[in-house]
Protein backbone atom coordinates (compact mmCIF):
# COMPACT_ATOMS: atom_id res chain seq x y z
CA UNK A 1 0.00 0.00 0.00
CA UNK A 2 1.07 3.39 -0.85
CA UNK A 3 1.67 6.21 1.20
CA UNK A 4 -1.76 8.10 -0.57
CA UNK A 5 -3.20 4.67 0.28
CA UNK A 6 -2.97 5.26 3.86
CA UNK A 7 -4.18 8.52 4.03
CA UNK A 8 -7.25 8.15 1.85
CA UNK A 9 -8.14 4.97 3.68
CA UNK A 10 -7.62 7.15 7.23
CA UNK A 11 -9.68 10.13 5.17
CA UNK A 12 -12.57 6.95 5.56
CA UNK A 13 -11.51 6.03 9.08
CA UNK A 14 -14.88 6.54 11.43
CA UNK A 15 -12.02 7.26 14.04
CA UNK A 16 -10.91 9.94 12.04
CA UNK A 17 -14.37 11.25 11.86
CA UNK A 18 -14.33 10.54 16.53
CA UNK A 19 -11.27 12.70 16.24
CA UNK A 20 -13.15 15.72 16.70
CA UNK A 21 -14.67 14.89 19.56
CA UNK A 22 -11.42 13.99 20.85
CA UNK A 23 -10.24 18.07 20.11
CA UNK A 24 -13.17 18.79 21.79
CA UNK A 25 -12.46 17.01 24.92
CA UNK A 26 -8.92 17.94 24.43
CA UNK A 27 -10.55 21.54 24.62
CA UNK A 28 -12.71 20.69 27.96
CA UNK A 29 -9.59 19.13 29.66
CA UNK A 30 -7.30 22.32 29.36
CA UNK A 31 -9.65 24.29 31.38
CA UNK A 32 -9.89 21.87 33.66
CA UNK A 33 -6.35 21.16 34.59
CA UNK A 34 -5.92 25.34 34.68
CA UNK A 35 -8.35 24.76 37.17
CA UNK A 36 -6.55 21.88 39.16
CA UNK A 37 -3.16 24.49 38.45
CA UNK A 38 -4.99 27.19 39.63
CA UNK A 39 -6.52 25.60 42.81
CA UNK A 40 -2.72 24.02 43.58
CA UNK A 41 -1.28 27.34 43.25
CA UNK A 42 -3.28 29.03 45.77
CA UNK A 43 -3.71 26.18 48.47
CA UNK A 44 0.19 26.30 48.57
CA UNK A 45 0.78 29.51 48.87
CA UNK A 46 -1.70 29.55 51.96
CA UNK A 47 -2.02 26.65 53.56
CA UNK A 48 0.89 24.81 52.37
CA UNK A 49 3.23 22.83 54.87
CA UNK A 50 5.99 24.85 56.40
CA UNK A 51 9.04 23.42 56.11
CA UNK A 52 11.47 26.32 57.06
CA UNK A 53 11.55 29.92 57.06
CA UNK A 54 13.58 32.58 55.11
CA UNK A 55 15.73 34.58 57.31
CA UNK A 56 18.93 36.17 58.06
CA UNK A 57 18.70 36.00 61.84
CA UNK A 58 21.03 32.67 63.52
CA UNK A 59 17.73 30.93 64.56
CA UNK A 60 16.90 27.28 64.14
CA UNK A 61 13.39 25.42 65.89
CA UNK A 62 14.14 21.69 67.31
CA UNK A 63 10.75 19.56 67.16
CA UNK A 64 10.15 16.46 68.78
CA UNK A 65 6.95 14.56 67.72
CA UNK A 66 5.11 11.36 68.74
CA UNK A 67 5.54 12.08 72.47
CA UNK A 68 5.38 12.66 75.63
CA UNK A 69 7.23 9.60 76.69
CA UNK A 70 7.88 9.45 80.79
CA UNK A 71 11.38 7.72 80.59
CA UNK A 72 12.25 10.14 77.75
CA UNK A 73 11.08 13.17 77.58
CA UNK A 74 11.86 14.26 81.13
CA UNK A 75 15.54 13.66 79.97
CA UNK A 76 15.20 15.92 77.07
CA UNK A 77 13.81 18.62 79.00
CA UNK A 78 17.05 18.39 80.99
CA UNK A 79 19.36 18.68 77.75
CA UNK A 80 17.39 21.03 76.83
CA UNK A 81 17.35 23.46 80.13
CA UNK A 82 21.05 22.47 80.35
CA UNK A 83 21.92 24.82 77.32
CA UNK A 84 18.95 26.96 77.46
CA UNK A 85 17.57 25.65 73.87
CA UNK A 86 13.32 26.09 73.68
CA UNK A 87 11.55 23.81 71.41
CA UNK A 88 8.35 22.54 70.25
CA UNK A 89 6.71 19.15 71.27
CA UNK A 90 3.94 17.99 68.60
CA UNK A 91 2.34 15.35 70.90
CA UNK A 92 -0.17 12.29 70.33
CA UNK A 93 -3.46 12.80 72.03
CA UNK A 94 -3.04 9.25 73.75
CA UNK A 95 0.04 10.07 75.14
CA UNK A 96 -0.65 13.49 76.63
CA UNK A 97 -3.71 12.18 78.49
CA UNK A 98 -1.35 9.13 80.29
CA UNK A 99 1.26 11.66 81.39
CA UNK A 100 -0.46 15.29 81.50
CA UNK A 101 1.85 15.92 84.16
CA UNK A 102 4.98 16.18 81.55
CA UNK A 103 2.39 17.96 79.18
CA UNK A 104 2.17 20.68 81.66
CA UNK A 105 5.62 21.04 82.91
CA UNK A 106 6.57 21.34 79.21
CA UNK A 107 4.94 24.30 78.65
CA UNK A 108 5.90 25.59 82.39
CA UNK A 109 9.58 25.51 80.91
CA UNK A 110 8.36 27.65 78.16
CA UNK A 111 8.51 25.16 75.15
CA UNK A 112 5.46 24.90 72.44
CA UNK A 113 3.43 21.87 72.37
CA UNK A 114 1.65 21.34 68.82
CA UNK A 115 -0.88 18.68 67.71
CA UNK A 116 0.08 15.22 65.94
CA UNK A 117 -3.27 13.76 66.02
CA UNK A 118 -4.63 11.10 68.86
CA UNK A 119 -3.05 7.75 67.28
CA UNK A 120 -1.00 9.01 64.24
CA UNK A 121 -2.75 7.55 61.51
CA UNK A 122 -1.20 8.68 58.16
CA UNK A 123 -4.07 10.85 57.22
CA UNK A 124 -4.52 10.95 53.60
CA UNK A 125 -5.59 7.07 54.12
CA UNK A 126 -8.36 7.53 56.58
CA UNK A 127 -11.65 9.66 56.38
CA UNK A 128 -12.09 13.22 56.42
CA UNK A 129 -14.88 12.34 59.39
CA UNK A 130 -11.45 10.38 61.03
CA UNK A 131 -9.09 13.35 60.04
CA UNK A 132 -11.29 15.86 62.01
CA UNK A 133 -11.79 13.00 65.05
CA UNK A 134 -8.31 12.77 65.13
CA UNK A 135 -7.10 16.79 65.39
CA UNK A 136 -9.49 17.60 67.91
CA UNK A 137 -9.53 14.83 70.32
CA UNK A 138 -5.58 15.39 70.56
CA UNK A 139 -6.67 18.64 71.09
CA UNK A 140 -8.76 18.00 74.00
CA UNK A 141 -5.59 16.00 75.31
CA UNK A 142 -3.16 19.21 75.32
CA UNK A 143 -6.07 21.63 76.95
CA UNK A 144 -4.54 24.98 77.52
CA UNK A 145 -1.30 23.89 76.46
CA UNK A 146 -1.91 23.45 72.90
CA UNK A 147 -0.73 26.04 70.27
CA UNK A 148 -2.53 26.20 66.62
CA UNK A 149 0.28 24.14 65.67
CA UNK A 150 0.18 21.01 63.34
CA UNK A 151 2.28 18.38 62.32
CA UNK A 152 0.52 15.83 60.25
CA UNK A 153 1.91 11.65 60.90
CA UNK A 154 4.91 10.71 59.16
CA UNK A 155 4.92 13.89 57.02
CA UNK A 156 1.96 12.89 54.78
CA UNK A 157 -0.74 14.97 53.79
CA UNK A 158 -2.91 15.82 50.60
CA UNK A 159 -4.92 18.78 49.72
CA UNK A 160 -7.80 16.83 51.64
CA UNK A 161 -6.00 17.02 55.12
CA UNK A 162 -4.28 20.39 55.01
CA UNK A 163 -7.59 21.93 54.18
CA UNK A 164 -9.13 20.24 57.18
CA UNK A 165 -6.23 21.42 59.23
CA UNK A 166 -6.39 24.47 57.98
CA UNK A 167 -10.45 25.12 58.25
CA UNK A 168 -9.31 23.85 61.95
CA UNK A 169 -7.62 26.66 62.35
CA UNK A 170 -3.68 24.71 62.22
CA UNK A 171 -0.44 26.27 60.43
CA UNK A 172 0.86 23.17 59.38
CA UNK A 173 4.62 22.35 59.65
CA UNK A 174 6.63 19.85 58.47
CA UNK A 175 10.87 20.03 58.38
CA UNK A 176 13.82 20.95 56.20
CA UNK A 177 16.43 19.00 58.09
CA UNK A 178 16.16 15.37 60.40
CA UNK A 179 18.72 12.71 61.81
CA UNK A 180 16.73 9.60 60.55
CA UNK A 181 16.12 9.12 64.63
CA UNK A 182 13.94 6.22 63.91
CA UNK A 183 16.73 4.20 62.38
CA UNK A 184 19.67 2.88 64.56
CA UNK A 185 21.77 5.81 63.72
CA UNK A 186 24.06 6.77 66.74
CA UNK A 187 24.34 9.96 68.60
CA UNK A 188 27.81 10.98 66.69
CA UNK A 189 26.43 10.62 63.17
CA UNK A 190 23.30 12.04 63.74
CA UNK A 191 24.99 15.28 65.64
CA UNK A 192 26.89 15.94 62.55
CA UNK A 193 23.93 15.17 60.11
CA UNK A 194 22.04 18.06 61.37
CA UNK A 195 24.96 20.20 62.01
CA UNK A 196 25.74 19.48 57.89
CA UNK A 197 22.20 20.23 57.16
CA UNK A 198 21.00 23.31 59.56
CA UNK A 199 20.50 26.66 57.76
CA UNK A 200 19.31 30.47 59.69
CA UNK A 201 15.43 29.05 59.60
CA UNK A 202 15.76 25.21 59.61
CA UNK A 203 12.98 23.30 61.13
CA UNK A 204 14.83 19.93 62.53
CA UNK A 205 12.32 17.19 63.31
CA UNK A 206 13.33 14.60 65.85
CA UNK A 207 11.34 12.09 67.92
CA UNK A 208 11.04 12.32 71.83
CA UNK A 209 9.23 8.93 71.16
CA UNK A 210 8.51 6.80 68.05
CA UNK A 211 4.80 5.62 67.79
CA UNK A 212 5.52 3.33 64.89
CA UNK A 213 8.86 1.63 64.45
CA UNK A 214 10.69 -0.40 62.03
CA UNK A 215 12.26 -2.73 65.01
CA UNK A 216 11.76 -2.15 68.68
CA UNK A 217 15.18 -1.87 69.67
CA UNK A 218 14.80 1.85 67.50
CA UNK A 219 12.39 3.20 69.95
CA UNK A 220 15.40 3.46 73.12
CA UNK A 221 15.75 7.46 72.63
CA UNK A 222 18.67 7.45 74.13
CA UNK A 223 21.12 8.18 71.28
CA UNK A 224 18.63 11.24 69.89
CA UNK A 225 18.69 12.52 73.11
CA UNK A 226 22.75 12.58 73.06
CA UNK A 227 22.75 13.55 70.01
CA UNK A 228 20.95 16.52 70.71
CA UNK A 229 23.31 17.69 73.48
CA UNK A 230 26.35 17.17 70.97
CA UNK A 231 24.50 19.47 68.51
CA UNK A 232 23.62 22.14 71.34
CA UNK A 233 27.39 22.08 72.51
CA UNK A 234 28.50 22.67 68.93
CA UNK A 235 26.20 25.22 67.61
CA UNK A 236 24.33 27.04 70.45
CA UNK A 237 26.52 29.96 70.58
CA UNK A 238 26.23 30.19 66.72
CA UNK A 239 22.61 30.30 66.65
CA UNK A 240 19.64 30.99 68.95
CA UNK A 241 17.26 27.60 69.44
CA UNK A 242 13.68 28.90 69.50
CA UNK A 243 10.26 27.34 69.70
CA UNK A 244 8.30 27.51 65.96
CA UNK A 245 5.94 29.86 67.00
CA UNK A 246 9.02 32.32 67.77
CA UNK A 247 10.83 30.83 64.39
CA UNK A 248 7.92 31.94 62.51
CA UNK A 249 8.42 35.36 63.74
CA UNK A 250 11.84 36.08 62.79
CA UNK A 251 11.30 35.59 59.03
CA UNK A 252 8.84 34.67 55.54
CA UNK A 253 7.35 31.05 55.96
CA UNK A 254 8.69 28.65 53.10
CA UNK A 255 5.91 26.30 52.19
CA UNK A 256 5.78 23.28 50.51
CA UNK A 257 3.06 21.37 48.55
CA UNK A 258 -0.11 20.21 49.75
CA UNK A 259 0.03 17.84 46.67
CA UNK A 260 2.75 15.53 47.57
CA UNK A 261 2.92 11.38 46.79
CA UNK A 262 1.70 10.02 49.98
CA UNK A 263 3.30 6.40 50.07
CA UNK A 264 0.75 4.05 51.19
CA UNK A 265 2.62 1.22 52.01
CA UNK A 266 5.20 2.42 54.22
CA UNK A 267 2.59 3.41 57.18
CA UNK A 268 1.54 -0.34 57.00
CA UNK A 269 4.84 -1.39 57.17
CA UNK A 270 5.44 -0.40 61.10
CA UNK A 271 4.99 -2.45 64.03
CA UNK A 272 1.88 -1.31 65.95
CA UNK A 273 2.82 1.35 68.88
CA UNK A 274 1.77 0.04 72.72
CA UNK A 275 4.50 -3.09 72.32
CA UNK A 276 7.41 -0.94 71.17
CA UNK A 277 7.53 2.37 73.45
CA UNK A 278 6.59 0.34 76.59
CA UNK A 279 9.42 -1.85 77.13
CA UNK A 280 11.39 1.61 77.49
CA UNK A 281 8.93 3.07 79.55
CA UNK A 282 9.09 2.89 83.83
CA UNK A 283 6.93 -0.22 85.28
CA UNK A 284 4.28 2.18 86.36
CA UNK A 285 3.85 3.04 83.24
CA UNK A 286 2.97 0.38 81.21
CA UNK A 287 -0.59 -0.62 80.12
ZN1 LIG B 1 4.94 11.04 64.35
Amino acid sequence: MTYDGISSARASDPITKKSLSAKIRTGLAWPRSFTRYRLRAWTDKRIGPISYVRTDEPVVALTFDDGPNPRFTPQLMRVLAKHGAHATFFMLGTMARRHPGIVREIAEQGHAIGNHTSDHPSLPLVSRRERWRQIRSCSRALGPYEQKLFRPPYGQRDVGSCMDAAILGYSIIVWDAHAFDWLDHDADWMAKHMISHIHPGSIITLHDAVHNVIDERYADRSPTIRAVDLLLEEKGREYQFVTVPELLRRGRVNRQTCFGDVNKEFPRSLKPNDGPIYPYAPDGERK
